[in-house]
């Protein structure tokens, strides 16, 4: 399995500055390797420049969200069919934020994923703990809630087309980060869930960690059996700094050859 880099932007960037990192990153990209993926997720209004820009290049461009429904009377919303529409291939849905400032649930977040699946974009579906819930020790029994929760209802063939990150929150944008152990030991139980579907299904999902991700920590994390790549806020927003976990998670794949 390729490792995979993906950058959510946030709401950061303007439209000059926006250009200038898709520019910074499709310059590089040639010397990206077969063994790396890499994604950015942009704010919405340049999601389609980004996607213009990225054509002919590895890049993958996503959104940071979507409504569950497929048109209608939906004011500021976007729907998944709109962002195929322009050529965006994934939308990151459950993240942390999403879930604690917009009180989205995981039976919400289940019906983002399926009006992505239905358009065949790829859902990023982000899980992951509180602090308290980690120092009281019911990290995995949130995390499964999550998993549970919104990815129930799918088949083994959807449960397939889906990126997982974990997200512990409280490594999110703090700059602490998850131990390799602490990382490891969440992936495997995320992957030993998705295996109750069966061995292609724990086979074939990715397994992104995420939460204060950078330079630093990134190989020994990416280098974990069950971590599959990163979900990288902070550090998407800096080309250098992007570009050096897209280069770390080559390598990582080459070594696992
Ligand atoms: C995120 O919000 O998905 C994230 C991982 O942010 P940061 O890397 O800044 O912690």
């Amino acid at each position: 399995m390729r490792t995979i880099v993906a950058g959510n932007w946030k709401m950061n960037t303007d439209r000059a500055s926006a250009a200038a990192l898709v520019d910074a990153l499709v310059k590089e990209s040639v010397r990206f390797g077969a063994q790396a993926e890499v994604i950015i997720a942009p704010p919405f209004p340049f999601l389609a420049m980004a996607v213009e820009k990225c054509q002919g290049t590895p890049i993958r461009v996503a959104a940071q969200n979507c409504h569950q429904s497929e048109k209608g009377a939906h004011t500021g919303e976007v729907s998944a069919a709109m962002l195929k529409s322009i050529g965006v291939q994934a939308c990151i849905v459950g993240h942390s934020e999403r879930r604690h400032y917009f009180g989205e649930g995981d039976a919400l977040i289940g019906e983002k994923v399926a009006a992505l699946l239905a358009q065949g974009l790829t859902p990023l579906f982000c899980c992951g703990e509180q602090k308290e819930e980690r120092e009281s020790g019911r990290h995995f029994e949130v995390v499964t809630g999550q998993m549970k929760g919104a990815l129930g209802p799918f088949s083994n063939a959807e449960l397939e087309r889906i990126i997982i990150a974990y997200e512990p929150v409280w490594a999110i944008g703090t700059g602490l980060t998850a131990t390799k152990e602490q990382a490891q030991e969440m992936h495997a139980h995320i992957r030993a869930l998705l295996h109750t579907h069966g061995a292609s299904v724990a086979e074939r999902v990715p397994i992104l960690y995420g939460g204060s991700c950078n330079p630093t920590n990134a190989e020994d994390l990416f280098a974990q059996a069950d971590v599959s790549g990163g979900l990288i806020g902070g550090a998407s927003l800096v080309a250098e700094q992007f570009l050096e976990l897209v280069r770390i998670a080559s390598n990582v794949s080459s070594s696992r050859q």
